[in-house]
């Protein structure tokens, strides 16, 4: 590649949303949204619920359609060739007990290079497996019924399933409260360890202010439409939180002249309503 192939790929944007508008029922969710994120970037979306979040990932993923605006990925309309570049991992997979793949056999169905093994649990594929998903723990997980992981294991498992489309993309929707059991790595953890050695970027809608502020490096806030961008440090601040959840955002004070809502390792922050 040259310099200039080079620099025209980094001023292409991850993702750009322009003058977004959908309605839903008689709600207008999303109301001109506006952004523009640079590639390599972990990106928090925040935002209090109802604020359309779920609703713009959505629309990324092109399963929401814009009532106007547009959105592009990667420098491209969103469209089934430029979905191939991007990895997706929802809430949860709501999965029945019956179903009775292991977590081997649901993995290696998603890439050209293992399917074939299917039925062969061969070294080969574990090893394409854990190559293409690294530093998720997954080894131990791989003989496992998919059906009898516990939440935390599942998420990992859907994070490892993404990854193994190469993307250079990652859109990532809130884990569902409580899937981390004792002893397991936290969910943000796993996913800054994975924007660190991958270098792709990441896009992760979150409650967890805590973990905005330790590991994102680009915010966004959501409340129709974005109310405050910047980086951690600057919109994590009780007048941006206000702006955007039109709530007093009480910070967790660490001392009592903190400037912003920052808490103590692992001390999520709290929102009150006054
Ligand atoms: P968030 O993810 O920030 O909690 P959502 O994008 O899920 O917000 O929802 C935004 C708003 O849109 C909410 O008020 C929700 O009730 C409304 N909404 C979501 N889906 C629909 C739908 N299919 N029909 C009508 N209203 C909807």
């Amino acid at each position: 590649m040259t310099r200039g192939e080079s620099n025209a790929r980094l001023a292409t944007p991850a993702i750009e949303v322009r003058e977004a508008r959908v309605r839903l029922g008689d709600t207008d969710v999303l109301r001109g949204v506006n952004l523009r994120v640079q590639p390599g970037q972990m990106v928090a979306l925040i935002g209090p619920n109802g604020s359309g979040k779920t609703t713009l990932l959505r629309c990324l993923l092109g399963l929401q359609r814009l009532d106007s605006g547009h959105v592009r990925l990667l420098g491209e309309p969103i469209g089934p060739t430029v979905l191939r570049r991007v990895g997706y991992v929802p809430q949860r997979l709501p999965l029945d007990a019956s179903f009775a793949l292991s977590v081997r056999e649901f993995l290696a169905l998603r890439r050209p290079d293992t399917r074939g093994w299917f039925f062969q649990r061969t070294r080969t594929t574990d090893d394409t497996l854990l190559r293409h998903a690294p530093g998720l723990g997954l080894e131990p997980l791989l003989a496992r019924p998919l059906s009898g992981l516990s939440g935390g294991q599942l998420q990992r498992v859907l994070i490892a399933y993404s990854l193994l489309g190469n993307p250079e993309l990652l859109l990532l929707d809130e884990p569902t409260a409580g899937v981390d059991t004792p002893g397991e790595q936290d969910f943000y953890e796993l996913i800054a360890g994975v924007h660190a050695r991958l270098g792709i970027t990441v896009v992760l809608v979150s409650h967890d202010l805590g973990m905005v502020f330790r590991r994102a490096t680009w915010v966004y806030a959501l409340n129709g439409v974005i109310c405050c961008e910047g980086r951690p440090e600057e919109v994590m601040n009780a007048d941006s939180l206000k702006a955007a959840y039109g709530i007093h955002v009480t910070p967790y004070h660490h001392h009592h002249h903190a400037p912003m809502p920052v808490p103590a390792e692992g001390v999520p922050i709290t929102l009150h309503r006054r």
